[in-house]
């Protein structure tokens, strides 16, 4: 059998096994079209089943978490840990509330996770969880109780070497509060590597919060640098208006680039003279309101219900909302509109034909695995600090966020080079950070 036939036929079976899980066949279809080029050089990488294990999750989990909302009335979410690899270090990734969660949803982010988290160079494998339940509108007592029930399951599966969670869409420092106190209660120790993103005073890492947009803005500077442009002056589009964008925003503007447009699922702001990024965190961190508040209180800002804020003319377009909504008609805008580097902040938010319109266009594109991994480089970095009953300075742990950002920057360009497709940053990561793990499987045997 050639390559490409082999690589068709277990591709065949995963959507077969995995019926209905369509981001699930994105994310690995995506994987498998540069590990042929991998293949090719070096076949024994298909040796001991290796690709079918990699895409098959060691465990995964789904459990029922009932609930009483304000009402008295009880409410059922279903609850989801999916743990994929754990080669290289305990399964590490986020859990994400929103209503658009099920298994396969789970499984792409757990997939993307492994890749992502190789590319960090740090000891953690890959895995991701969450729930289908809708954080909007909830009271938060609502979410405390949510929190405990789905933790009442969760905390038999987890622990500082098995599995460490963390936040995504839907939760940030607050759920993990609510999550922590009750992994404690029931484990009935302070164990504080068990979770990231925690508290500053109970074992959270400096730089944690802001780690995944400043780390995507590190990288699009290392991009851009690469190609004889800087965030110095340039215009930025940044989809999102969470934890991810606003502070990519304000990295980028803090290097002297103007975001001129963000977004939240309501519709787009455009911004011609820069982000107010202290009231931006005021209305969507402080406030929890829609980014209507934030048009309201500003003076320049404009609100759009119709169109896409891709329609704006840029430099620089970070999609920092969620899977997929950057479509083809997207990019094609962005092209004609003279951007020139893409940068994932959010999980797969660009369709393959995207990809492939920024292939076409020449536009320099950074995939999520590299651009956002800053968020759980962190994460890692809050667990070295866990472990050695340690807290860094805000400086030192952004200095090791810049320079992880950096190498993987260097890792993937060079490991593009290698492969014969230089530039290729997807091809590049996706190698890259296949390598490091499959390599550890390889030694580790069959399991
Ligand atoms: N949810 C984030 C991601 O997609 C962070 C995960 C973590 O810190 O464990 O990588």
């Amino acid at each position: 059998m050639s390559i490409d036939e082999q690589v068709s036929s277990y591709y065949n079976m995963l959507l077969k096994r995995n019926a209905g899980e369509p981001e699930f066949h994105q994310a690995v279809a995506e994987v498998l079209a540069s590990l042929k080029i991998v293949l090719e050089k070096d076949p024994h990488y298909a040796d001991y089943g290796l690709i079918q294990r990699l895409c098959e999750p060691e465990r995964q989990l789904i459990f029922r978490v009932p609930w009483i909302d304000d009402n008295g009335v009880v409410q059922v979410n279903r609850g989801f840990r999916v743990q994929f690899n754990s080669a290289l270090g305990p399964y590490k990734g986020g859990l994400r509330f929103h209503p658009s969660v099920n298994l396969g949803i789970i499984k792409f982010l757990g997939f993307e996770q492994i890749f992502k988290n190789s590319l960090t160079g740090l000891p953690i494998g890959g895995g991701k969880g969450g729930s289908d339940f809708d954080p909007k509108g909830k009271s938060e007592l609502e979410i405390m109780r949510f929190c405990q029930s789905f933790m009442t399951e969760l905390h038999k599966h987890i622990g500082e070497y098995k599995d460490v969670p963390a936040g995504d869409i839907g939760v940030g420092a607050r759920e993990i509060g609510f999550l922590f106190g009750q992994y404690r209660r029931l484990a009935g120790q302070h164990e504080s590597g068990v979770l990231t993103g925690k508290g500053l005073t109970w074992g959270g890492s400096l730089v944690r919060t802001e780690a995944t947009g400043y780390g995507c803005v590190y990288l699009t500077e290392e991009m851009m640098k690469a190609h004889g442009a800087s965030m110095s002056g340039a215009k930025v589009i940044v989809s999102g208006s969470g934890n991810v964008a606003i502070y990519a925003i304000e990295k980028a503007q803090e290097l002297g680039a103007t975001v001129v447009g963000f977004s939240d699922s309501s519709g787009w702001v455009s911004t011609p003279d820069g982000v107010d990024v202290e009231l931006l965190k005021d209305v969507k961190d402080k406030r929890r309101e829609r980014v209507t508040a934030y048009v309201e209180e500003s003076t320049g800002a404009t609100f759009h219900e119709d169109g896409s804020i891709w329609d704006l003319a840029a430099d620089v377009a970070l999609p920092c909302a969620t899977q997929n909504e950057l479509n083809g008609d997207h990019a094609r805008a962005l092209a004609a509109n003279g951007v020139r580097f893409v940068a994932e902040g959010a999980n797969m938010p660009s369709t393959p034909e995207a990809i492939e319109v920024f292939r076409e266009n020449g536009i320099h594109f950074a995939p999520g695995k590299a651009a956002n991994a800053g968020g759980v480089a962190t994460s890692a970095l809050e667990m070295q600090q866990n472990a050695s009953r340690d807290s860094w300075s805000f400086e030192y742990t952004d200095q090791r966020l810049h320079k992880i950002m950096s190498k993987i920057f260097r890792t993937m360009s060079n490991t593009a080079k290698e492969y014969g497709r230089e530039g290729d940053y997807v091809v590049g990561s996706n190698i890259a950070g296949f390598k490091k793990t499959a390599d550890a499987m390889l030694a580790q045997g069959v399991i």
